[in-house]
């Protein structure tokens, strides 16, 4: 292959890739008469005559040429479809390493929750470890183990938003993207005021994508939520798949979102925006424990506001899902064991009839 794309560079056309230089060089080409004989030329004997035996001159020369033209064809190749010959693309997302993300922005959301926006690159061409990231993100809702590398300690969190631009940055040789973190700040919480510690263009070691719940387009019916302050991260996340995904048309999604108060609803602009733009796949409903508002006040959920909200419960259908914070959970579908188990069901899901596999706990 090499002495071919060889042949078609230095001869320059590709009319002359059919009859490499060194064929022409060896023997004539010149036309003959019918009774003239073709003048050839015995490739290893000298052209002087002397009967010395060698190569003609230029033979070497001509192939380095080739050799050289053939190598630069072959790296302008890896150059162009391959990151072979790129250094290597830091900052990407690697479920099976801890790798150092950079903070882009923060921005405060309430009082004690602020998003956090890091940096994600993708090379320019996808490798196996790209496809490994994606093939567990079209498998379901995902997190991301976030480390303090100063106590080696980490903790879950799930992404509110995470893209990648299709377009390559030529300046950076790779295409950028982000990922979107929502924290909140616990005043004695160790992973949490690490980051909420944390500056733009400071690297965080991350670990991901994590499959916290499979899920696939058409699997439920309708998908009930119930969520508690940032127990909101995963609903938002799946909301924003289903009603973004051309193939996940008719699965409906229902809400209960729990805060404090109601300067503590995270991202409640974004929800309100989807909720009108899908009203007929979209419902939300907002409580509050208190301060002033027209939203329902109630500090937990109690077992006749969750029978009104999962009235049209069908549980060959449908699925629940729950969020928040452990005394939230442990009230309304009993506390979730730390690791994969689920726990048995207990609280207020329980007493209204719902059984384990109705129910989902994050
Ligand atoms: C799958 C999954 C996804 C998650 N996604 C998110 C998310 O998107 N956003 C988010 O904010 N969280 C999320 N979490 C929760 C998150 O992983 C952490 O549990 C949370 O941030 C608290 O971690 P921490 O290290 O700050 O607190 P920890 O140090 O683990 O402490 C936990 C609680 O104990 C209290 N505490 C700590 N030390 C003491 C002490 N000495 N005495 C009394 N009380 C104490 C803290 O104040 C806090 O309330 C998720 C969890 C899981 C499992």
């Amino acid at each position: 292959m090499l002495r071919s794309i060889a042949g078609w560079i230095t001869t320059g056309t590709r009319k002359s890739r059919c009859l490499p230089i060194h064929s022409r060089t060896r023997y004539s080409t010149r036309p003959t008469s019918a009774n003239e004989q073709p003048v050839t030329q015995d490739p290893v004997t000298d052209s002087t005559g002397s009967g010395k035996k060698g190569r003609p001159p230029g033979t070497y020369a001509i192939w380095a040429m080739e050799v050289i033209g053939g190598a630069s064809a072959f790296i302008y190749y890896l150059h162009l479809q391959t990151d072979l010959l790129k250094p290597k693309v830091k900052e990407r997302l690697d479920p099976n390493k801890y790798t150092p993300l950079m903070l882009l922005e923060r921005e405060p959301l309430t009082a004690d929750t602020t998003r956090f926006r890091f940096r994600v690159n993708r090379p320019r061409h996808d490798s196996q470890q790209e496809e490994l990231v994606d093939d567990i993100i079209s498998q379901g809702l995902w997190a991301l183990d976030v480390k303090d590398h100063l106590v080696q300690t980490y903790r879950t969190y799930t992404p509110v938003s995470y893209s990648v631009s299709e377009v390559v940055n030529d300046a950076r040789g790779l295409r950028e993207g982000h990922c979107d973190l929502v924290v909140k700040r616990y005043p004695r919480g160790s992973l949490s005021r690490f980051l909420h510690a944390t500056r733009v263009g400071d690297h965080i070691e991350m670990r991901g994508p994590i499959l916290t719940w499979p899920y696939s387009p058409g699997a439920y019916r309708r998908i009930f939520m119930l969520a508690g302050g940032t127990g909101i991260a995963p609903m938002f996340q799946l909301i924003t798949r289903v009603l973004s995904n051309p193939d996940d048309t008719s699965t409906k999604l229902s809400l209960l979102y729990g805060s404090p108060s109601e300067s503590d609803i995270i991202y409640r602009k974004e929800l309100d925006a989807l909720a009108d733009q899908h009203p007929d796949r979209l419902y939300i409903q907002y409580l509050v424990d208190q301060g002033p508002s027209n939203i329902a006040k109630c500090a937990r959920p109690d077992k006749e506001m969750l029978a009104a909200f999962t009235g049209s419960f069908d549980s060959s259908n449908d699925i629940m899902l729950v969020c928040g914070p452990d005394p939230m959970l442990a009230a309304i579908c009993g506390p979730k064991p730390i690791g994969p188990s689920q726990g048995p069901l207990q609280g207020v899901l329980r007493e209204l009839g719902f059984t384990n596999k109705d129910v989902f706990k994050f």
